[in-house]
């Protein structure tokens, strides 16, 4: 028998638990086909860390970097906790520290009349100004945005590779007019990495313009690089395209794989205070995430199941409350295991 893949599960906040509780079929679904898979699950999130005063600590860290695979995470954040101390000790540690450099947000229509589009964002997930360095001063506050080399080649081969090999169109968004030093160093990668790949129809935008360009045409774009910030900004905007936050699904990976754990997969969303603990939450994005992990493990079958049993249940008219229907997160789950092949 293969060797088992342990996957890692961190619920965190708000609706973290009530989406990661839906996707959790999938993994027994998938175990029940044959994948040998081990779970271990973690309590890190703002209720463990105001019971104990713990956030992250450093053996569970060594546990998920050298003693797992992957990583299944809900969302973190939570108002209790307004510094964003514990999110900032969990999420973006494991994303920094584990080097997931590439944050990959796909983009595809789900329900009819969505426009025809087929866009996958690829985010650099570790550094700009997402490197949590900075300062508050009477009058004055400073946050600094690191861009490395090494990280950006790393971000654009990935993306570059991407869209040789779906044959889709790349744009690199940026603002190197005025962030002259950080994204002149993205041109200047991009000119090098695109040597690499001349098949590509590659291009960069000012991301004032391609924003634009994107809301009057989004079907024009196909892989769209960018760094942390700008691609949090875009991948937003592209998930209203095909029905919102509840939707959207993501995959972190580590491309040169530094230790065992090298992916983390997550809903877009966030722990989404407003609707926690209501039964509201779309688990559809958490449940993609889970799709995309399977496939990041090579498991074809299984993240090609997962996703028709999505367009099956949606197909057959289930939907939540963000997508204008009924049904709650649970009934949501439960409409879309419906349709895992026996
Ligand atoms: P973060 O900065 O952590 O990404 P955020 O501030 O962008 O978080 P979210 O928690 O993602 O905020 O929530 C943004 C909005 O989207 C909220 O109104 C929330 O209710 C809604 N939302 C988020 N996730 C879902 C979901 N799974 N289903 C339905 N609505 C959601």
């Amino acid at each position: 028998m293969d060797k088992p893949v342990r996957i890692a599960l961190i619920s965190g906040d708000g609706v973290g638990g009530e989406v990661l509780a839906e996707a959790l079929p999938c993994l027994d679904w998938a175990r029940a086909r044959g994948r040998n898979l081990e779970i271990l699950r973690l309590p890190y999130g703002a209720d463990h860390h105001l019971a104990t005063g713990e956030i992250l600590p450093d053996t569970a860290f060594r546990e998920l970097r050298d003693g797992c695979d992957a990583i299944l995470f809900g969302a973190v954040g939570d108002p209790r906790i307004p510094d964003g101390r514990h999110a900032e000790g969990i999420l973006l540690r494991l994303r920094q520290e584990l080097e997931l450099t590439v944050n990959f947000r796909p983009c595809r229509p789900l329900l009819p009349g969505q426009p025809r589009l087929d866009i996958e964002v690829f985010r650099e997930n570790t550094e700009g100004p997402y490197c949590l360095q900075g300062t508050t001063e009477p009058g004055r506050a400073v946050d600094l945005a690191i861009h490395t080399e090494p990280a950006v080649r790393r971000l654009l081969e990935s993306a570059f590779a991407a869209a040789a090999r779906r044959q889709l169109p790349l744009t690199l968004a940026h603002k190197a007019n005025v962030l002259k030093h950080g994204h002149g160093l993205w041109l200047r990668v991009f000119e090098a990495v695109r040597l690499d790949h001349p098949a590509v129809s590659a291009r960069t935008m000012h991301a004032d313009a391609l924003l634009c360009a994107l809301v009057q045409d989004p079907a024009a774009f196909g892989i769209i690089a960018a760094d942390n910030y700008l691609g949090d900004l875009i991948s937003d905007l592209c998930a209203a395209f095909v029905g919102g936050m509840g939707v959207a699904p993501s995959l972190s990976w580590a491309p040169h794989r530094p230790h065992r754990c090298a992916a983390l997969a997550e809903p877009v969303h966030g722990s989404a205070p407003d609707i926690a603990g209501k039964d509201l939450a779309n688990p559809v994005g958490m449940i993609l995430s889970t799709a995309l992990l399977f496939r990041h493990l090579g498991w074809e079958a299984e993240a090609a199941g997962v996703e028709a049993a999505v367009s099956a249940a949606l197909g057959t008219g289930a939907r939540t409350h963000d997508l204008g229907g009924s049904l709650g997160t649970r009934g949501m789950g439960m409409a879309i295991r419906r349709h895992l092949p026996a």
